[in-house]
This record gives C-alpha cells, structure tokens and sequence, in this order.
C-alpha cells in the first residue's frame, strides 16, 4: 500500500474523519464563495454532528457546474490556481475544473494509491496513454507515477505503432488507457505481427469509460495481462477516485479524500448498499473545486463495507454499469448499452467492435446491431446471440455480421450506439 495507515483506517475512525473535512470543506465554501455558501441555508460547519445530515443537502448537477462557466463554484482565490483541466465528451460549454498546488498533490497521492492497489510500484515502466491536454487523464497517471518513483513514457494518445515500438523497446511493464484504447493497440499489434506475450507488460489500468467483464476478459487474453478499473471524472478531480485490487472484488474508494452515496437517479432518495443507483460525490479534500453532493450520472452500487482480502478498510463499488444519460428506453425496455455487448463478447468470435443502431421506421422503433467478426461467423452463433438479445430485451434485433475492421474507429472514446430515432 502507498499509505497503510489511512488505506486501512477502522471504519469508526475513517467516518471521524470524513466529517472533520466535511466541516472543513463546507468551511471553505462559506468563506470564498458567497454564491455556493446560499446553497447550505441553515447550515453550521461548527454544529456539523453526523455524516447523515448531508442527505439533507441539494444535490449540484453537471448542468450547475456547466452554467457557472468558468469559475461560479470555485472556493480558491485565483492566484492560487495552479491549473485547470475540462471534463470530456460533452458538446457545448465545457465544465472548468481548476486546481490549486494541494489538489495537485491530492491527486498524486490518491493516484499513487492506485498504482500500488495494482501492484505498481518504483521499479516498473509506466506507458501513459491518456493525453496530456484538457481532458485530466495523462497527468494524474503522472503524478501519481512521480509520486512512486516510476519509470514514465508520457507518450499520450494515439500513434499506436510507436506505443507498441516504445512498448517493446522500452520495457513497458504497466499500461494505462482509456478502456477502448487497449483494442486497438490489439488490433495495430495484429496487423504488424507484434505478440504481446514477447514484451514485458504485465499490468493495465484502464477506466473513463465504461467498458464490461466480457471486453475485460479480451484484453486481458489478448495482451496476457492483468487489468485494473480505475474511476474518476474531472469534476470530482480527475482520474483516481478508486480502483479495484488484486482481489477484484469490487473497487476501493479512498473514503478519506471522497465521500459516497448512491442514490435512485429518478427521485434522488438515497438507497440502501447493495442497491444500484446514480453515485454522489462529496469531496472532502478538494480546495478549488470542492464538491457536495455531485452526481456523477455513472450507475453503480456499494457491494460492501467490510474490510477487503487486501486488508484496505474502503468501501467497495461495484464496476460502474453505465451512465444514466446513456440508458436506452427501446419499446418501453430500459437498458445500458453495457449489457448488450456483454452478450455479444460471450462469442469468443464476435467482437469486440460493434455498433448498436436505434431508428423508427415507419413509426415504429426499429434496432439493429452490426458486429465484427474476426471469422467466418458459424450460424448457429447467429442464432444464439438473436435469442439471447430477444429473451433480454423481449423485441426482436436484426443482426448484421461484418468482417472485421469494417465499422469506423473514432479518436478518444468509442462510439456505440448511433440514435436516430428524433426526438420523441
Ligand atoms: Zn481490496
């Protein structure tokens, strides 16, 4: 563990702390930003005596941060910031995520947790593929990397021969990409005859989208390693929220630095553990940016509170299902995306790239799905994945087989499902 004494924390002792910094950081609010403070009427940090009394709050949605373009909620006189990075994939006015010289170095030190939850430690070579721009990932990888006194190849997105080249040349032991990339450096690999199991990578930390058991299964055969799902947003302060351990059961949330809850993403009302919904952030560390109560969209749920094989003390979440904007109500059906590729890579022949297309076809709602195959298709598998997909959906599918490279390869995140239905 990078910090075992706060990693391992009695859970009497880590709620202790969170509502320290859950004063502190209100504190904080209160004092910079008057605006913020008028969302807390009634509140007192100094009467602050128990983590609950946050279910009272309102929540801040992505849209308030978005309105308050660029420095609304900001709690740090500007001269303090040090930097500022932008929360990705959305069109329109970007959410400004400042940061002063102590969130940089709480991000390298949740960021260096991670690394060593997988197993990281000085002695390896760090292949950091996220860019190193706007959007947060490449530098916190890098900090955290500096933090461990790692080997770091800031060599950031695409040019994946030269990845591979680097990867092989330089002794790339860990990896770490946004969750689709890795299948196309599979792919590049592929085409140049270059084997994996000839290099010395052993560890991928993959995240910032939301990528299933069955793709995690590919690339971990695919490339003979062992993946890691890490999570975080910029608003929340960018990538290193958590990860998982070598346990895999579940991923760990550094509870001293973030305080959690899942909530029914209609109603807002705060649901049991166990129980799937929308995660809420309360950051407890943050100075710039300092968050209560934030939803993040991603859907998820808390598995447990009990301490982890690894001995880490921190709640676990389960692998985030998807997002709520990204939920598909087809024929009064709801689903994520997430569970339809899951039964298509439970064919060791389909996949993984595929395209899932929803269009109304003379006022009827129509769905198709075109998927790679890396070979010819036996029928048979046809037929199994279109019951599948009928017994999970309960309406028909039209299935389309193509070789496989056919279907286009978008820069940054991967693009899954094309909507064409209008508006409703
Ligand atoms: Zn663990």
């Amino acid at each position: 563990m990078y910090q075992r004494e706060w990693e391992t924390l009695a859970r009497r002792e880590l709620e202790r702390l969170q509502l320290v910094r859950l004063r502190r950081t209100l504190s904080r609010i209160f004092a910079h930003n008057p605006f913020y403070k008028a969302r807390f009427k009634g509140v007192d940090p100094e009467q602050l005596k128990d983590l609950r009394e946050l279910e009272g709050w309102p929540f801040l949605n992505k849209e308030d941060l978005r309105e308050g373009y660029p420095y609304r909620y900001a709690c740090a006189p500007l001269q303090d910031f040090m930097r500022m990075h932008t929360s990705s994939g959305t069109t329109g006015t970007p959410i400004i995520c400042p940061y002063t010289e102590g969130d940089i170095r709480q991000w390298g030190e949740v960021m260096a947790r991670c690394y060593r939850a997988a197993g990281i430690g000085r002695d390896d070579v760090i292949q950091i593929t996220p860019s190193f721009g706007l959007f947060n990932g490449g530098f916190g990888f890098h900090y955290g990397a500096e933090a461990l006194g790692a080997m770091v190849i800031p060599i950031g997105a695409g040019r994946s021969a030269l990845q591979l080249q680097f990867m092989r040349d330089l002794g790339t032991t860990a990896l770490t990409a946004i969750a689709s990339y890795p299948l196309r450096l599979m792919e590049v690999a592929r085409g140049n005859g270059f084997d994996f199991r000839e290099t010395k990578l052993r560890v991928g930390i993959f995240g910032a989208e939301v990528w299933s058991d069955g793709l995690r299964r590919r690339i971990e055969e695919g490339m003979g390693i062992e993946t890691f799902d890490i999570i975080g947003m910029t608003e929340t302060g960018g990538v290193g929220m958590g990860i998982d351990c070598s346990a895999h059961e579940g991923i760990h949330v550094w509870e001293d630095h973030y305080l959690v809850e899942i909530v029914d993403p209609i109603t807002g009302e705060q649901l049991d553990d166990g129980r799937e919904g929308e995660l809420v952030v309360t950051t407890l560390t943050r100075e710039a940016l300092p968050l209560i109560r934030y939803r993040t969209r991603d859907i998820t749920a808390i598995l447990t509170r009990e301490r982890c094989r690894c001995g880490r003390t921190s709640l676990r979440l389960d692998r985030i299902k998807g997002r709520a904007d990204d939920m598909l109500v087809v024929k009064g059906v709801n689903f994520y995306p997430m569970q339809v590729e899951s039964l298509i890579l439970a064919h060791p022949e389909m996949g993984p790239d595929y395209q899932l297309i929803l269009e109304r076809v003379e006022g009827k709602e129509k769905v198709s799905l075109k998927i790679e195959v890396s070979q010819e298709i036996r029928p048979e598998a046809g037929r199994v994945l279109a019951q599948k997909l009928n017994d999970f959906l309960g309406f028909k599918v039209d299935l389309e087989f193509l070789p496989w490279g056919t279907l286009p390869r978008e820069p940054g995140k991967a693009v899954r499902v094309i909507d064409r239905r209008g508006n409703r």
